[in-house]
């Protein structure tokens, strides 16, 4: 593949990895997401996939994938991936496998995977610096299970296990996993497949960990329209509630700021596990807070003022 970065949509690449008919949910964000990924790494991959949403996608004969795909428990997907990439380097090693026809190791989670049962595989995988590349479909709670809340669900967002609202914010699993210094970390969007495109281009040149996380919202959890996915991710960038940056041995850039910033409501509005900030009544102090916490991320950048 070319060094060079894609500037438009319409150099995408047109090969499809991941084909459609899989029994996830209509407009799953996360599912477009890995479309776009799945683009970028080709086909020659093994997905370890752990369990979560996507455990649905693969049910022996049928798969959506034209690579393969390995299944494992929540918190050990990293773990999968180590023996994956140990059985391939020992392969290569006694001439059973030619270099060339080397396969990438992927680990497909959701957040309840990445931000809590597989935090620790992932981070000792990290720390080992395993050969592999991540990528986590945030939807912002246990989705498989009927929505209840991870370690990613955001302040104030409903779930089945926060009824009125989640009192505290999510975890800043990009800061966790940047403590260790991976060679390649990235958020990613599927509103934004050009910037999600040219992150894994350019992951493509390190050895090591290549972690992705993608803000992807989830009809039936968020319970919003499946036709609103895309304008949804689209505009979590755009109020700034979701950053797209990327993190090259530690060091943080982000690839887009917004010109103008939409106001967080714009978001919030959207997504009936919100709507009790809107009815019956206004809660002005959560809306409040929730743009505060937004304007004080991008302040520490120097993006605001
Ligand atoms: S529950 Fe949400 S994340 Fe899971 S498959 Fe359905 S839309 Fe996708």
């Amino acid at each position: 593949m070319s060094t060079e970065p894609i500037k438009s949509i319409k150099d995408l690449p047109l090969d499809e990895n991941l084909f459609p008919g899989t029994p996830a949910c209509a407009g799953c964000g996360g599912l477009l997401t890995l479309r776009h990924c799945l683009k970028m790494l080709g086909d020659k991959v093994v997905i370890v996939n752990a369990a979560g949403c996507f455990t649905l996608l693969s049910i022996y004969p049928f798969t959506p994938f034209k690579s393969s795909w390995l299944y494992t428990a929540m918190a050990c997907a990293p773990a999968g991936a180590q023996g994956v990439r140990d059985a391939l380097d020992i392969l290569i090693e006694k001439g059973k496998l030619n270099p060339g026809d080397d396969l990438k190791v992927l680990v497909l989670t959701g957040d309840g995977a990445a931000y809590d049962m597989g935090l620790s595989s992932t981070s000792g995988a990290i720390y080992r610096n395993l050969d592999f590349y991540y990528i986590c479909y945030d939807n912002e709670a246990y989705g498989n299970t009927g929505f209840q809340q991870s370690g990613a669900t955001p302040f104030a967002s409903r779930t089945k296990t926060t009824p009125i609202g989640k009192d505290f914010p999510k975890k800043d699993l990009f800061e966790i996993w940047n403590s260790h210094k991976p060679p390649y970390l990235a958020t990613i969007s599927p509103a934004y497949p050009v910037d999600l495109a040219n992150k894994f281009k350019k992951a493509e040149q390190y050895k090591g960990p290549k972690l992705f996380i993608s803000l992807t919202p989830c009809p039936p959890g968020w319970s919003t329209d499946p036709s609103h996915t895309f304008k949804l991710a689209k505009l979590a960038v755009d109020t700034g509630i979701w950053a797209l940056k990327e993190s090259v041995s530690g060091e943080v850039k982000h690839t887009f700021v917004p010109g103008k910033f939409k106001p967080v409501e714009e978001y919030l509005k959207e997504q009936g596990r919100f709507s009790h900030l809107f009815k019956p009544e206004r809660k002005e102090e959560t809306l409040g807070k929730i743009q505060e916490m937004v304007n004080e991320y991008w302040k520490q950048y120097g993006v605001l003022l």
